[in-house]
């Protein structure tokens, strides 16, 4: 599977560790290395900001996806490539969602959160087949790592779905994936 166009979803908050400054920097640097394109929330703010600054930064091409209200300025960045502005959030996410070939999660709160859970449901259910990758930030996702395991123990969803995302450590492993990767085959969702 090739990929031309990465969905990014992270923090928009300015105020992390710099660890977390350090990955999106250095994912932004090895998504232009690969001439991967960059759609994503569009705020020069936080995570996404560092990522699209970095990406701009070696000569890599970037998409803002940004809904109208959201469209403030200080928040939305100025350096994209393209800025598509949607009605509301939901198209937004629906946008990113069909302009990517695949989607990295990054350190975030509850924005990124949504935006990761909502592409592992329409994975599970069929609606694509495309690589999603947690890059896992100073362990900053056992938590939730854990809760997924509560679900497949308590079985809310079958074993087999762990393959419809993959974590990383760190981003050379995170890139591989995404440069290695195959759609795997999925049994159907429905317990029985
Ligand atoms: P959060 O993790 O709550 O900081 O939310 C970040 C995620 O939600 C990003 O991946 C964006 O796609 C979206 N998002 C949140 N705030 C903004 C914003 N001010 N501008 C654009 N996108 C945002």
């Amino acid at each position: 599977m090739t990929i031309k166009t990465l969905a990014v979803y992270c923090s928009s908050s300015d105020v992390l560790d710099q660890e977390y400054f350090d990955d999106a920097h250095a994912f932004g640097e090895a998504m232009a290395s690969h001439q991967w394109q960059l759609v994503y929330g569009g705020g020069m703010v936080g995570l996404m900001g560092a990522v699209a600054k970095s990406i701009k930064g070696q000569g890599g091409r970037t998409i803002g996806v940004v809904p109208e209200a959201l469209q403030i300025d200080g928040v939305v960045n100025t350096i994209d490539d393209e800025l598509i502005i949607t009605p509301d959030m939901h198209t937004r996410k629906a946008k990113m969602v069909e302009l990517s070939d695949g989607y990295v999660a990054l350190g975030g709160g509850f924005g990124t959160l949504e935006e990761l859970l909502e592409v592992m449901t329409l994975k599970q259910l069929g609606y694509h087949e495309k690589p999603i990758v947690i890059l896992n930030t100073r362990g900053y996702y056992n938590k939730l790592l854990d809760m997924f395991e509560t679900i497949y123990a308590e079985q809310f969803a079958k074993q087999q779905y762990r393959v419809l995302y993959h974590v990383s450590d760190t981003v050379t492993d995170c890139i591989s994936y995404l440069h290695n990767y195959q759609p795997p085959d999925l049994p159907d969702k429905w317990f029985v």
